[in-house]
């Protein structure tokens, strides 16, 4: 489950953010673009079982679903599209170049200490 490993590799870098033992992360904040093929529900479902870490289990996890934008060169538009293989919603060409969408970012962490 590709999910599983993001919330693992989510958690790893916490943790070295935040080496202290007394710290405890209230709040994450992530945006995934809605290209990145994640879905936030699993991810949302994968963070539960990394619960038993002091800094993370009582964080709530805010996930920013972000629409994905693409350059297309048959009709030289910027476009908004949410899935990986569209069409140009303008003039409906092939090969769009997807230019955001695919990102997935820890925006802010909001810690507190104990
Ligand atoms: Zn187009």
């Amino acid at each position: 489950m590709h999910e599983f490993s993001i919330a693992s590799n989510i958690v790893e870098i916490l943790k070295e953010k935040f080496p202290s033992p007394s710290a405890r992360i209230q709040k994450i904040n992530l945006e995934v673009g809605k290209l990145s093929c994640l879905v936030p529900e699993s991810l949302l479902f994968c963070f539960d079982v990394f619960r038993r870490e002091p800094l993370i289990e009582k964080a709530t996890l805010e996930i920013a679903h972000t629409d994905g934008k693409a350059f297309c060169k048959n009709c030289n538009c910027d476009v908004v599209i949410t899935e990986l293989y569209s069409l140009c919603p303008k003039c409906g060409a092939f090969g769009l170049e997807i230019e955001r969408g695919e990102e997935l970012k820890i925006l802010s962490v909001e810690v507190d200490y104990v």
